[in-house]
């Protein structure tokens, strides 16, 4: 997986979880501010219709009271006539579906509609006998039974007649119809007009409620003012026990949906306890928020209910709209931050993309090749430190390259030198000793003149020069040491500095030792090592011509044993500096030097395993440094007294 996917995938995840988290935190929040704003309002509205109920039945009462004050005349005078035509107009004013003048005993004296049908009691209803004992008028909601309606008029009694519908969830109920009629009922007293007044009858009047959809949809229209798709927000249903007898729900084909009973929940908490009931419906086919308040009759008995219902789509509908747009929101921010991601981290991972491609180019051998850019921040650092590894590399490889170059080169060199030199040694070295035997040989001789003694010396001098000089080649060519034993550095560094101080060209020269005492023995050839040091000292003296200070120093680096050979002399001009150690290299004049000191203690320090290298400054002086491995254990095991001391 590319880290790209990853980030990709990490981000993604990130969005979704926060979104995912925001989404439900402002449903839930969304959803109960809903839940609490919808039941205030069907609260309210319940409030509303309950009103516009009860103001209903005030009108009643109130109109029935106006028409007892305007008419006891009539009344008195006991003309049938006057006083059917009397209850005739009021009927029609009030809109009564039944107006009857009762004896103040309670007894039907008239009934408007139904001439006929008179002399009945009527003490028994609720309100006639409040009006009995109180005097005053009262109204409620009272619920008749089908004789009662049978007497008013068959036409109204078939108005009542409702028939039972199944209804799932119902209270169980075998009731098939419905006969009886819930009526909003008034009675109000009529007093004679002569003082003190004395009650001469009750005015009773009522309207049936079963089918009467008026009372219901001006109760929805005064609850609910608003409109949704062009259909009323709310509904309003009149029960009569549960059964609904008066409703502005319509069923499927357009027609009032009355007759089917409310729920066995909903009636044991209107009816049983007594209190309003709220909660989410599925009426008809909507979904609906309900509410039920019982309606008690003067007695105070709950007889029937009174329900609203809202619609819950004009809430739910925006809910989900911003639901909508909140989830649009969410897949356009997502993919918009997807794009950017997309972009941003091709930026930002191009110095990795270019990283690889350096490093690869280099495995396959492409020193050359570079990160080159430098970004911000810790790829830019990355980039850098890659290239600056590159450098490093390119750079340890040519010192390697030149350092072989020059060690194969130099010891090549020597090899083929040596061999040369060997060859012309051994060839040069008989007849010279020849020369150099006969030479002094004759300088014996007695009968010499002055001239001739002075030339046999000079051929005996420049004779032993050149026996030297060969001598120095053959030491060169010799392939192996003699013979090396354990040895301890320090002590041939003193027997060497003895011997100098009693030459006549080392007087002028302050020669000192700083010694380490503690440097291990090593194997090695004393004699050889001594030609070293002889030699290093010899160049240093020469360096010095005037005055100077010879140092030699002993100490342990690094397990190793180090001499340095320090002059203050007159040092070496840096074009020689890589010549010094080639035979025969000399810059001293003609005579003088042979250019054979040098290469000949290369050569020793290569046979010891050890190291020969300079450090040297123009006009301060020139400091050699040797450098040999330490015996091996093995080697110092058969001298255990040697540990410590030279
Ligand atoms: P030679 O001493 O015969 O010249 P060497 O091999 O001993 O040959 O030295 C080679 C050259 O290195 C010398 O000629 C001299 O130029 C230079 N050299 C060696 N040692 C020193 C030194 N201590 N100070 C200055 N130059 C030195
Ligand atoms: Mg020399």
């Amino acid at each position: 997986m590319t880290i790209r996917l990853r980030l990709t995938l990490g981000f993604l995840a990130v969005i979704l979880l926060a979104n995912s988290v925001l989404f439900l935190v402002m449903e839930s929040y969304v959803r109960q501010q809903l839940v609490r704003e919808v039941q205030e309002r069907v609260a309210a509205d319940l409030d509303g219709a309950s009103r516009a109920y009860h103001d209903q039945l005030e009108k009643m009462g109130l109109f029935l009271r106006a028409a007892a004050i305007r008419s006891p005349m009539v009344v008195q005078s006991s003309m049938e006539g006057e006083l059917s035509r009397l209850l005739t107009v009021l009927r029609e004013e009030g809109r009564f579906d039944m107006l009857t003048l009762l004896s103040p005993d309670g007894r039907v004296i008239h009934r408007a509609h139904h001439a006929g049908a008179a002399g009945d009691d009527l003490s028994d209803n609720p309100l006639v006998s409040r009006v009995k004992s109180t005097q005053a008028p009262a109204w409620g909601t009272l619920v008749v039974s089908a004789e009662a309606l049978q007497r008013e008029g068959a036409e109204l009694a078939e108005r009542a007649r409702i028939e039972v519908l199944d209804t799932p969830g119902a209270r169980p109920d075998n009731r098939r119809v419905e006969t009886r009629g819930m009526v909003m009922a008034a009675a109000a007293p009529m007093f004679s007009s002569e003082s003190p007044a004395r009650m001469i009858g009750i005015l009773y009047g009522a309207n049936l409620l079963n089918r009467t959809y008026d009372l219901v949809d001006t109760v929805r229209d005064r609850a609910f003012h608003r409109h949704y798709q062009g259909k009323p927000v709310g509904t309003a249903t009149l029960f009569l026990d549960d059964l609904r007898i008066a409703t502005n729900v319509m069923t499927g084909d357009g027609k009032r949906a009355i007759g089917t009973r409310l729920s066995e929940v909903v009636y044991d908490a209107v009816f049983n306890q007594g209190s309003s009931w709220y909660g989410p419906a599925f009426v008809v086919n909507e979904r609906y928020i309900t509410a039920y308040e019982p309606i008690r009759d003067p007695d105070g008995r709950v007889v029937g209910a009174l329900y609203v219902g809202m619609l819950e789509a004009p809430f739910v509908q925006p809910q989900k709209a911003m639901f909508s747009v909140f989830l649009l929101a969410v897949a356009l921010t997502t993919l918009a931050s997807l794009i950017l991601l997309f972009l941003v981290t091709k930026r930002m991972l191009r110095p990795i993309d270019r990283v690889v491609t350096m490093a690869r180019r280099v495995v396959a051998g492409d020193l050359s090749a570079r990160v080159g850019i430098r970004p911000g921040g810790e790829l830019g650092l990355l980039c850098k430190a890659v290239d600056e590894m590159a450098d490093a590399v390119v750079a340890r490889e040519e010192q390697l390259k030149l350092a072989t170059s020059r060690q194969l080169g130099q010891s090549e060199k020597l090899a083929s030198i040596g061999r040369l030199a060997a060859g012309i040694a051994h060839e040069i070295n008989n007849p010279l000793t020849g020369v150099l035997t006969f030479a002094t040989l004759m300088q014996e001789k007695p009968n010499l003149d002055d001239q001739d003694r002075e030339d046999l010396e000079l051929i005996v001098r420049e004779t032993t020069r050149v026996r030297d000089i060969v001598r120095g080649l053959l030491d060169f060519a010799r392939e192996s040491p003699h013979e090396k034993r354990l040895l301890h550095l320090n002590g041939i560094i003193r027997r060497t500095t003895r011997l100098l101080r009693n030459q006549k060209e080392f007087r002028h020269i302050t020669i000192e030792e700083k010694l380490d005492e503690d440097i291990p023995w090593m194997l090695g050839d004393e004699n050889q090592i001594q030609q070293v040091l002889l030699n290093l000292a010899l160049n240093a003296c020469e360096a010095m011509p005037d005055r100077g200070t010879l140092t030699i120093s002993t100490f342990t680096l690094d397990g190793q044993i180090i001499v340095t050979v320090a002059d203050t002399g007159h040092g070496i001009k840096p074009e020689d500096v890589n010549k010094i150690f080639d035979p025969f290299f000399t810059t001293k004049p003609a005579g003088k030097g042979t250019g054979l000191g040098l290469s000949v203690s290369y050569g020793i320090l290569q046979q010891h395993n050890g190291l020969i290298e300079v450090n040297t400054e123009l006009g301060k002086g020139t400091t050699f440094t040797l450098m040999f491995p330490p015996a091996p254990p093995e080697a110092m095991q058969d001298h255990p007294e040697l540990h410590r001391t030279a």
